[in-house]
């Protein structure tokens, strides 16, 4: 079943010990409604468990920030896909920034994560984005295509599938592209995935880099922007619960 919109999905990145990992988890699950969007967090893995058990059968999904691309194996430090569903987790982000740029990831190692953790019943968050480099080098179309071709699952679709659309010159940084952009970007989007991808057109789009409280609301207005992923005011269940509310219902 397509998620309901708006998507507002927080990456705790590697912040959070138990206890306040807890405490974050619970204040989420308190402001949670059924009947409002989909929220999700997407904890370190040493907290993931406590946050499924702290969540219980509330609505917010949790899922883990990244994953290997095979179910088990001599792969020293990774975490699978099997693995993180067995922990309880429903999702996975892949292709983050922190991922391709900081650690050097592929678009075609991104693709077969994703294509493992969709084989595993994960809901799969891809990340793209281009630098500041290529942003300004007029190269961003070039980027983002790049990337869809190399780091899209086949077979994909709606259930099991949210695009990211993440300039890393935003991650962190208070910037972002404008609103016209972010319009632009998410129709150029949705094109490419309807035509990438039976039933692509349906595939959720989400707009992350320096969401805040006061910026959420018109993010979320522009058309093709089915919901945000949330890095450092995730952290704060008060400005986390102001985005998630700044969607309006049931759109
Ligand atoms: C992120 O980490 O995916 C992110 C968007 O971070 P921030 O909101 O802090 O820019």
């Amino acid at each position: 079943m397509p998620l309901a919109r708006p998507i507002v999905f927080g990456n705790w990145k590697m912040y959070g010990l138990r206890a306040d990992s807890r405490a974050r988890a619970e204040a989420v699950a308190a402001f949670a409604r059924p009947d409002h969007g989909t929220v999700g967090v997407f904890p370190p893995f040493t907290v993931l468990r406590e946050v499924v058990e702290v969540v219980g059968d509330r609505p917010v999904v949790v899922g883990g920030q990244d994953c290997h691309d095979r179910p088990e194996g001599a792969f020293t430090g990774s975490i699978s896909p099997v693995m993180l569903r067995d922990a309880g987790a429903g999702a996975v982000i892949v292709g983050h920034s922190e991922r391709r740029h900081g650690l050097g990831e592929g678009d075609d190692f991104v693709r077969r994560k994703a294509a493992a953790a969709r084989a595993a019943g994960l809901l799969v968050v891809l990340c793209i984005g281009e630098t500041e480099e290529e942003y300004l080098a007029g190269r961003r179309y070039e980027v983002l295509d790049r990337q869809l071709a190399g780091s899209l699952p086949e077979g994909a679709g709606p259930e099991d599938l949210v695009v990211a659309y993440e300039p890393v010159w935003a991650i962190g940084t208070g910037r972002t592209p404008t609103l016209e952009e972010i319009r632009e970007i998410h129709g150029w989007l949705r094109r490419e995935l309807a035509r990438r991808l039976a039933g692509g057109a349906e595939v959720a789009l989400l707009y992350g880099g320096s969401v805040k409280p006061d910026n959420a609301a018109g993010i979320l207005a522009q058309p093709d922007v089915d919901g945000v992923l949330v890095g450092g005011a995730s952290l704060d269940p008060g400005q986390f619960r102001h985005i998630y509310e700044a969607g309006g219902a049931g759109r």
